[in-house]
This record gives C-alpha cells, structure tokens and sequence, in this order.
C-alpha cells in the first residue's frame, strides 16, 4: 500500500487550459465581489472568503500542451478582462480580410461571398499556447496555485460516488512497473469542487461520464483531427491578418474535412488540415491529407520559399449541443472542450470554453455561498448555460455535424437549410446523430474495393514543404522519459494481430498523426505484431477515440512529457 500525501484544498481545476484558467479567474474576482456585495448587505447569504484555488497541468508549463488555430471571437475575454489588451493580452493580429475557398485538384474557387460562420474581420489571430501562459501567469498574480508537471490520474470518490478530488499520477516509475530510486507517489488533491477542463477527450472525464452515467441522455460525441503546422514565408506570399478556410481538396465527398490559413506577424503563417474521425475508409491518414493539401498548387505557391517552424494535432470534440454530457454531479463541474462547448460550424471553442469556465465559477461561489457541494446546488450551472450567450450560439447549429452524415453535398444544402431554419434539417432532425465515429469505419471487404491503398501514393515526403509523420513529430518538441510504463494501454494486442489487420489493415497506423503505432514482423511467430512507440505521442487521444474496436485507452504519462508547443 502507498501512503500518499492529502493536500485539502477547495477548488480543483483539472487542466490549464482557456476553459480553466478563466474559470480560475473569474472566480477569484467574483469572490471578492460576491462579499463585498455581502458586506455592505446588498446580498443575502455566507461571505466565501479566502479559499485554496488550485490547477493541476500535465505539461510541464502552462500552454506547452495547448494546440489551437487560432482565431479567437474576444466576446469571452472581453468579459472575463474588459481591457485584456491594455493588461498585454498577446493577441497576435486583428484578423482584416476573410475568404472560403472551394479546392478542386487543381484550382481554388474563393466564394463570392464569405459564409457568415466563417466571417472574422476584427477577431484575433492568437498562438493559445501563448495566451495560456499570459493567463496562467494573470492568474498567479491573483493568487492561484498552479501546479505544473501534474497530471490528474484519477478522479476521487466518497463512498456515496460523490466526487471529492483527484489523484495526480505516480514519478519514477520504470518501464516494468517496478519504483526507481526518483520514486514519488502521487498525491490527493482533496476538493469541496473539482472541474474538469482537460479538452478534447478529456482521460478524467472518459473515467467520470462512464462511472456516473453523465452520458445517457446525450448524443455520441463526433471528433475531428486537426493537423497544424507554423511556417515562415517569403513576406508577400500571403497578408498578415488574412483568414482563409478551404472545403474540398484533398478530403472525398464522404468525408468531412477542410483546411485553414490564418496570416500571423512576422510572416508567419499558421496553416492545417482538419480530418472527422468518423470517417468511412480505414485507409485514410488525417496526417497525410493535411501534406496532400499543401501540395495543391494555390497552396504549395503559398509557402514556396518558407520554412515549417513546428508540427502539432490534436483532437477536436465537434459534436455541439446535443452531444454534451450532463455538466455536473456531486462535487464536479465539466467545462470547455470536456463538455462539448465547441462550435463545429465555427471551428470555435476558445470563446465557449472561457465562457464555460465562467459560468462553473459564478455557481462555485453559490455552492460556497450555501455550502452545498451537491447536484442541488451544482446543477444550477447547466442552467447558466442555457440562459446564456452559449446557448444561442450552439443551439442553431446542433445539427451541423450530424448534416455531414450523408456526405459533403448533403451537407451543404442541409447547412443553408439550417441557417435559413435556426437549425432544423432535412433528414438530420433533432437527436439524430446516431452512432460513435469509429463505428462508421468500414471493414476493408465491405467497401467493394472503395479503398484506396495508393490514395497517398504521390505524395513525396521532400522534407522542404512535404513532411513524413517522424519529421513533423520533431518539430513538436515531444519528449517523455522511455523508462516508464507506456501511457497507451492496448487492452488486447491479439485483436491488432488478427482480426484487425484483416478487417482494416490496422488503421491505428494511419489515424495516429505521430508515428506511434507500427506493425512489426515478428520472426518467431511468423506475424506482424504491435509495437507502441509511445514516446512519440503528441496526446492528441486520436487512438482512444478512432480505434474500431475500442481497445485503446489514453492515460496520462508521468507528468511533464508531451509535447512542447510553445507559441503554437
Ligand atoms: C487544430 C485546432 C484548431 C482550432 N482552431 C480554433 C480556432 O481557430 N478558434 C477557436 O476558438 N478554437 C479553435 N480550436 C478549439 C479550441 O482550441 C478549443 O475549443 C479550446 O482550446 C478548448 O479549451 P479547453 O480549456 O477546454 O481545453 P484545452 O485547450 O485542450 O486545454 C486543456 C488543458 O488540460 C490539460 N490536461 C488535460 N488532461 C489533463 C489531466 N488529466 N491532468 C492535468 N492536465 C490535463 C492539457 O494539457 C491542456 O493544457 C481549435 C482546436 C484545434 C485542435
């Protein structure tokens, strides 16, 4: 038995990412508001006081394991910072010409007019990695603590499942499972509240929704991979402020997929492909359509000359509203990303997840006001929710991913229909989102020979402007110590060796954008078997998320390794 320590703290934020850290945030202003009002007795209840504030990161500072576009709408922190860019938000551009692009092979149609969804004049073109790092440092300054290198392994429960903290995972653990002479046990963060911000497929959130149920009266969640890379360019080949998103090349019509470019200072550029995972053709690589995209020549004339500075992906939860799990229980709160928060039609979250953050934190103090920890008090957040700006934002296009069901055409009428409608569709009504992603993959037999094993074979991996999974996962600055136990558990490696490299070729090889997963032959037993390469793993959960047959779980390594995205 391992005697950990018990810190008692009141609040515990799990993960430092937007949703969190404004979360964080307002909650400690909104204290000091909250008694004051109490004080001078113009607000009936308890004064909350000086309570303990504390979130918990598995990077190894706040924004290393952040990756996003980023446009950011500012209605969040506008809120949450009325003069953000007096206090030096790092805003990085206004965004000051936006255009849609249809990719054919060969050529760019840019749309007449700019879809509204897609309109972005005078928004910010942000690296969140960095604006992460400004809040994490906003939120020191007012008292929070934040623990880097920490990632929350386990939820806590009382014996009533009532949540009552986390645990963060075990350091110096070896490959075998055997403690090495750096051994430090995990600690119990205990908690009045815990919120869950973690992202997209949140590890904490998967082990909560599952154990409570919070799942039962929602839709399945819908994922996207998103595959970014920041390039320097000759200055002239593409504006400072511009915002163009694409539809069409390289993605099928059965697949929902586009790509994007946001002209930074500098000559930077932020350019990346976005994948659904609830794609039908095992044989498709979300790594290789965001290389096959830069070899279109509209694209490839864009960064001719330039330079790729860094490589990043990561999941994204494009569900919408009715994908959302219940949002609280006794003890907990779920935000941002976690929650389902993200604007599918908008490719945007920043603003939702803050926002969410925001509401947690106005129904804490309630719960704090009436100390009440319980679902009586924390439900009042869902409410929140729904009475706010989030709610006429997701509500008209929670349908907009399910449109994308019977492919790309469909998609496009269903999504006027929608804006025309308020969010009603032909053939997607209400609820009918149906099944997971990675049921929709298809067995390599049924597809009638639809797959296409030569789909990327032109693609030539020059290292210049065309990079190759293991070259791309260098520039993500990814290091974890290889004397631990892998953080990719693989619950039965027989199905990888049998039944789905029949069935699907073993698509963990293609969807993980990273290298992870290789089939090695293995002499003896006169196969290919698996071998997990978890060092390269840029947490993007794509593997927990995409395998068909559900044997992979995401858990977090020892803390500090990942990625490092700085400035991404
Ligand atoms: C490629 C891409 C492009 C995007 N483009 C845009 C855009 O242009 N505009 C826009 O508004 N939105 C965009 N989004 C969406 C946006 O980035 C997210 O909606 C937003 O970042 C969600 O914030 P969050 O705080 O919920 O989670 P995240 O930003 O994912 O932050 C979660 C944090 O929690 C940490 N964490 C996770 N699990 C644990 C654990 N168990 N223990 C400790 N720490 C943990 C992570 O390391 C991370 O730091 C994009 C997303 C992607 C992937």
């Amino acid at each position: 038995m391992i005697e950990r320590e018990q810190i008692e703290m009141d609040v515990v934020f799990v993960g430092a990412g937007p949703a969190n850290l404004a979360a964080a945030l307002h909650l400690k202003k909104s204290i000091a508001e909250h008694d004051e009002l109490v004080e001078r007795g113009a607000l009936v209840g308890k004064k909350v006081g000086d309570i303990e504030i504390g979130i918990v990161e598995k990077g190894p500072y706040v924004g290393a394991h952040i990756l996003s576009g980023a446009v950011m709408d500012p209605i969040a922190i506008r809120e949450l910072m009325p003069d953000f860019l007096e206090q030096g938000c790092p805003v990085d551009t206004v965004v000051t010409e936006d255009a849609a692009w249809y990719m054919t092979d060969k050529k760019a149609v840019e749309a007449p007019i700019t879809p509204p969804p897609l309109k972005n004049k005078g928004k910010y073109i942000i690296s969140l990695s960095k604006m992460c790092e400004w809040l994490g440092e906003k939120c020191e300054e007012a008292g929070i603590n934040i623990f880097p290198e920490f990632p929350a392994a386990e939820v806590l429960y009382d014996d009533n499942d009532r949540v009552v903290g986390i645990r963060t995972g075990d350091k110096g653990i070896d490959k075998d499972g055997k403690p090495k002479g750096n051994f430090e046990p995990g600690v119990d963060l205990l908690a009045k509240v815990t919120v869950l911000g973690e992202g997209s497929r949140g590890s904490l959130a998967k082990q909560l929704t599952a154990r409570l149920g919070l799942k039962q009266d929602s839709e399945e969640q819908v994922y996207s991979l998103g595959v970014k890379e920041l390039w320097e360019i000759p200055a002239g080949n593409f504006a400072e402020g511009r915002v163009v998103h694409t539809l069409g090349f390289p993605s099928d019509t059965d697949t929902y997929g586009g790509g994007w470019i946001y002209g930074m200072k500098n000559n930077v550029i932020s350019i990346g492909y976005v994948t659904g995972l609830d794609y039908k053709d095992p044989m498709i690589d979300p790594h290789a359509e965001f290389q096959k995209f830069k070899t279109h020549p509209k694209i490839a004339e864009i960064l001719k000359g330039g330079k790729m500075l860094k490589y990043g992906a990561k999941s994204i939860n494009t569900g919408g509203y009715y994908t959302m799990p219940k949002l609280y229980a006794d003890g907990v709160l779920i935000v941002g990303d976690s929650g389902s928060f993200l604007n599918g039609q908008r490719i945007k979250g920043i603003h939702t997840a803050m926002k969410s953050g925001m509401l947690a934190a106005e129904t804490i103090i309630s719960a704090f006001a009436h100390e009440d920890f319980s679902t009586k008090t924390l439900k009042s957040y869902e409410a929140k929710v729904n009475q706010s700006w989030i709610y006429d934002e997701l509500h008209p296009v929670r349908n907009f991913h399910a449109a994308f069901q019977k492919g790309r055409w469909s998609a496009l009428i269903n999504t006027g229909l929608q804006f025309a409608t308020g969010g009603l569709a032909w053939g997607v009504m209400p609820k009918e989102h149906g099944i997971p992603g990675y049921e929709r993959m298809q067995h390599l037999n049924d597809r009638n020979g639809n797959s296409d094993p030569t789909r990327y074979a032109d693609l030539k991996f020059d290292k210049e402007s065309i990079f190759d999974k293991i070259t791309d996962v260098y520039h993500a600055g990814v290091a974890h110590d290889e004397d631990q136990p892998s953080h990719l558990h693989v619950l039965d490696t027989e199905i990888c060796a049998t039944r789905c490299a029949e069935e699907y070729a073993n698509p963990c090889q293609r969807f993980c954008p990273a290298a992870v997963y290789e089939m090695e032959f293995n002499e003896k037993r006169n196969r290919k078997e698996l071998k997990v390469n978890f060092s390269n793993c840029v947490h993007c959960k794509t593997c927990d998320i995409a395998d068909p047959y559900q044997i992979i779980n995401w858990v977090t390594p020892e803390g500090g390794g990942g990625p490092d995205y700085k400035g991404m």
